[in-house]
Formats: structure tokens, sequence, C-alpha cells
């Protein structure tokens, strides 16, 4: 099993199918299992398509056979209205039985691709945030929106245009042969050059059609990034180069897709000329044999009524070849994301503390992100009690963001443990953990929705009342009421704009509302302004009593009453004090302090 840490899962090789390995196949096969009943009705109803569009021309050869046999034709009359009667039941049949694939087959498929979607989109939801650290978004939508959608495709009319395909072929070939032997034999010789001949420029198109998804992929990420960077692009008037950039990368996408449309034409002018070929061949070899009075003219139309079933079958056999080609690779794609092993699975014996009292100890913990870079923490022992107040600082890329994740596991310690009341954290369910962590951090996410929804993500099932109690005391709530429509605002709406303080206010009512015995504010106020940052700092203090409260702050002015300072650098935890001591011992903390307020 690929693990999440060994990364570029996304980047993989789009090389030949693996569906050969046993497990995919099988996982493959496994979203038809709920839908096993309708799979059947649909295929039945496939087959039944497939066997009236057969009767048809017999039928029709019946009727002109009795015609033609010369007896009188009032007394032919009942048995053609019989027939005609017959006929229409078999159409009436064939489109219930067509509504039925082309409708509850159709849903069949889609309900597959949701499925799909979901065990995606759920599995997501488990991945951590090393696998978020080396992926790019536009890959991962890619992979839940575009590959079930072609999944979907096949799994519907796969087994659909394999049975109507197999049926339809067989039983015309079974009709004409019981006709004319050797008139059949010529229509086999011009089908043997056929069959390849579609196969051929079908793999043609397929690969075409594989190159113009990549390349659209490449045109997604180009446009995500350029449009991403917009303001920066306008800012440095490179509007020129992105339009070069972007070029590039759109015309790759035309001659791919000039490509794969060239051997479309191939395709279907091959298909329409083979198809043309049998009926002029039929037509002359057919006439042939009613001149040598081999075969008389009744059997001369059903055969040519047959062979127009005849091309059907060649279609949709390369209409499956390609939807697989494409299903598969789009299923490859979709596993190695589904087989990305969530790293921070919980273990079978994982503990729920009841009580949490928010003792936080690490213990000589080392940290670096992966195996090839430095270390961002080293042998660092710290111990936090429960209810303590302390504020960390340092100059930025020190590490205290990363230091701060790994209470609440956002990352796993590399060397030593990181401990919760006396617990290693790993050994500690990890929506227990996290549900007992409070973070406010430093880039403030909200997502769409309104201002109330926002704040009530904290705890959903919070009221109005206590969201607004949460807001008051974040200082957030005065411009929430200054918004058009207050709480009910639309964050996303056009012209409703936050500034960044007002997100982060935001953010840490959000906090202020889940309640949690420990509190992690990472810089949580760094875009207020000094007035609202000592308000903001103000209820957090309040907020801060009787829970363990770790600050990161930019200004260090708003730690300042702190009782316990911790320095952070390089060398881990250099100095350690309250603020009148730390200025005094003139270190790091104090030569920070000096740069912080100039
Ligand atoms: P601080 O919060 O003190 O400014 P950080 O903890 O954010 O510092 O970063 C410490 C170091 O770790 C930096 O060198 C930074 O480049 C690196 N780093 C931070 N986040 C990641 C990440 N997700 N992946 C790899 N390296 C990271
Ligand atoms: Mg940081």
């Amino acid at each position: 099993m690929p693990s999440q840490t060994l990364g570029g899962p996304a980047h993989a090789d789009a090389g030949s199918p693996s569906l050969a390995a046993g497990s995919r196949l099988k996982k493959f096969l496994s979203y038809y299992r709920p839908y096993r009943g309708l799979l059947a009705a649909d295929v039945a109803c496939a087959f039944v398509v497939a066997a009236a569009a057969l009767a048809l021309p017999l039928c029709a050869n019946f009727v002109t056979k009795r015609l033609l046999s010369g007896e009188p034709a009032s007394a032919l009359l009942g048995e053609i209205w019989l027939v005609g009667g017959v006929m229409l039941a078999l159409v009436v049949v064939q489109a219930l039985c067509s509504w039925f694939v082309d409708y509850r087959g159709h849903v069949m498929g889609a309900k597959m691709e949701r499925d799909m979607r979901r065990e995606l989109f759920e599995h997501y939801q488990r991945l951590s945030f090393r696998f978020y650290d080396q992926q790019r978004t536009g890959q991962l939508m890619a992979r839940i929106t575009n590959d079930p959608l072609s999944l979907a495709e096949l799994y519907h009319h796969g087994p659909e245009d394999l049975a109507i395909a197999f049926f339809k072929l067989i039983g015309v070939l079974a009709i004409l042969a019981w006709i004319d032997v050797r008139l059949t034999l010529v229509v086999v010789a011009i089908l043997a050059v056929m069959l390849p001949y579609a196969l051929y420029f079908n793999r043609r198109m397929n690969r075409a059609l594989r190159r113009t998804k990549d390349r659209i992929g490449d045109i997604n990420e180009r446009v995500e990034d350029a449009l991403a960077g917009i303001r920066v692009a306008k800012s440095f008037t490179n509007e020129k180069l992105e339009n070069a950039r972007f070029a590039y990368h759109n015309d790759r996408f035309l001659s791919s897709r000039s490509d794969g449309y060239r051997s479309e034409a191939w395709f279907s002018g091959g298909m329409e000329a083979f198809a043309q070929l049998i009926t002029i061949a039929v037509i002359v070899f057919g006439s042939v044999a009613i001149a040598r009075d081999s075969l008389d003219l009744a059997d001369l139309v059903t055969f040519l009524l047959c062979v127009a079933v005849l091309v059907d079958p060649i279609k949709r056999f390369a209409n499956f070849a390609r939807s697989f080609q494409e299903g598969i690779t789009g299923f490859d794609r979709f596993m190695e994301m589904l087989e990305v092993e969530p790293d921070m699975a919980d273990p079978p014996d994982a503990v729920v503390p009841t009580q949490v009292q928010g003792r936080i100890t690490f213990e000589d913990v080392s940290f670096r992100y992966a195996e090839d870079t430095a270390w961002v923490v080293q042998n660092l022992s710290l111990e936090i009690e429960p209810g303590e107040f302390v504020a960390l600082v340092g100059s930025s890329g020190a590490g205290k963001t990363t230091l701060c994740s790994l209470i609440p596991r956002f990352y796993d310690v590399t060397e030593g443990a990181v401990r919760l009341d006396g617990v290693d954290v790993r050994r500690i369910r990890l929506d227990a953990l996290r549900s007992s962590i409070g973070v406010v951090q430093q880039d403030v996410y909200l997502f769409g929705g309104t201002v109330a929804e926002n704040l009530g993500y904290g705890r959903p099932d919070a009221s109005r009342d206590e969201i607004i109690e949460a807001a008051k005391r974040a200082h957030a709530h005065e411009f929430i009421m200054a918004l058009p429509r207050g709480y009910d605002t639309d964050i996303g709406e056009r012209g409703v704009k936050l500034s960044g303080g007002q997100k982060q206010r935001l953010s840490v009512a959000r906090v202020f509302l889940k309640d949690p015995p420990v509190l992690i504010f990472d810089e949580a106020t760094s875009a207020l302004d000094s007035e609202s940052e000592e308000a903001v700092h103000g209820s957090l203090l309040r907020l801060a009593r009787e829970r363990t409260t770790l600050v990161i702050a930019h200004r260090l002015s708003t730690v300042r009453h702190a009782k316990r300072i911790l320095v952070l650098s390089d060398q881990g935890i250099v100095e350690e004090g309250t603020h009148q001591a730390l200025l005094a011992a003139d270190g790091a903390y104090a030569r920070l302090y000096r740069g912080a307020s100039i």
C-alpha cells in the first residue's frame, strides 16, 4: 500500500491500466454491488432490444415470402395484419426497454458515480496535513470530478454494449447463415477487415483523447495559478508574460485535439464506407444469386435488413473498447488516491479522555517535515501546567507554528512524544484530542455561507444567542451588525468583503464558541490594529482562565503580561521567564523586543 508520506500519487504516469491487479478489479466491480438488481434488469432489457431488432427483419422476411408465394393476396390479409400486429408489439416492447436502459441504466451509472465521489470525498476528509502539503488542489479536484464521470459511462454502457453487441452480432450472423451461407461468408470477409480497422483508429482516438485530457489538466492548472496570482501579475504588469504562458498550453491542447479529430474522421468515415461496402456486396452478389436462382427476392430483402443491423454491434464494440480504456485509466487514478493510507489512523486501543486537565508535555521532541529536510524542532522538552498561560515568541521561521501543530497532531513528532495529561497524543482518539483543543491559525479560512454559519462551525449545535455572545467577546459583534444583513450576511456575496482583521475576529469567535480546555492562538490577532488587538486580548485572557493557553504573538506588547514567556529560536527554547526578567537578561528576547518596538 502506498503510504501517504510517499507522496506524488497524483503525478503517477498514465501508463498501462493495471486493472489486472486482482484487488482493483474486485474494487471496480464492487461499485455494482448495491445495484445488482438494476444491472440485471438493464442487461435483460438490452437483450430484449437486441432481440427485437433481430426479430423485425424476420417478420419482414415472413411477409415478403408470403406475398411472393403467388397465393391470392386476399387470403393473406389476415396473416399480414397479424404479423403487422406482432411487429407493432415488438416495437412497443423495444421502445419500453430502450426507455428503461436509457433512463434507469443511466441513473444506475450516475448513482455509482455518486458513490465513488462520496467515498473519495470522505477519504479526502481523513487525509492529513502532510498529504495536503504535497498535493495540488487542481489535481485533487480532477480526481473527484472527472474520473467518476468517465467511469459512470463505462459502468452503465459497458455491460449493455457488450451484451447487445455480442447478441446482435451472433444473432445476425446466424440468421444470415441460415438464409445463405455463401453470401454470409462475403459479409464476414468484409467484417474481418472492418474490425481491425475500427480497433486501430479507436486506439488512436483514445490515445489522442488521453493526451487531450492531460493537456486540459495543464490548462486548468495554469488558469488556477494565473487567477490566484492575478493581482501579483497586474502589479508587476506581467499580463503579457501570463498570456504567453497560457498560449503555450492552449496551443498544445489544440494540437492534440486536432490529432483526435483526425482519427475520429478516419474512424467514422471508414465505418460508414465499410457499411456501404457490405450493402453493395450483398446487392451485387445477392442479385447474381437471384439470377442463378439460388436465392429469392424475399431473402435478399431480409439480408439487406439484417446487414443494416450489423454495423451497430461493431460500433458498440469500438465504443466499449474506448470507454473501457478511458474508464480504466480514470479508475486507476481514482484508486491511487483512494489507496493513500491516512497516516493518522487511530490505534485500536485509542483512549478517550473523560476530563481533559490540559497538561501539555513535550518530551525530547524532534520534528522535521520530511526526511530530506532540516529539523525544525530538535530535542525539545517542555511542560505546560493545566490552566497555565504561556506565550511563545521568536523570529519568523523559528518553528512556532510547527511546534503548536504537534499538539493537535496536525503532524506527528518524528522523535520523542507530545503528551496531553500524560497520555501520548498518538494514543488518544483523534476526534477527542482535537475537540479538546481550540486552534486559531495564522491564516484564517472562512467557508462560504453566512456569518452565523461560519461562527457556528465551532459548535454546530450552538444557539443564535451563544453565537452572538461569542462574537461579542471576540469584538466582532459591532462590525457584524454593520453588515447589510447582520449575522445572516453571506460572506461570499458580492460586495461583502471582510478585512483581514475582521476575518481574524470571526475565527477567534469561532474558537470562543467551541470553548475547549486547551487554547492555541497562533498570531491570531496579528492583522488587528493595536486597539482591537488589546480588546480581543482582553477577552482571550478572560477565556484563558482555567484553561491551558498557548499564545504566539507577533507584537510582543500583547504578551507582556504573560507569567511565562518562551523564546524559540533555531536552537530550541533559548530563554524563558517573565517580560521583566527577560528584558533584564538582555538576551534574545530583549533583542526581539527592541526590534519589534522600533
Ligand atoms: P514560525 O511559525 O515560527 O514562523 P513555522 O513553524 O511556520 O515558523 O516554520 C518553521 C520552518 O518549517 C520553516 O523553515 C518553514 O519553511 C518550515 N515549514 C513550515 N511549514 C512547512 C510545511 N508544511 N512543510 C514543510 N516545511 C514547512
Ligand atoms: Mg507561524
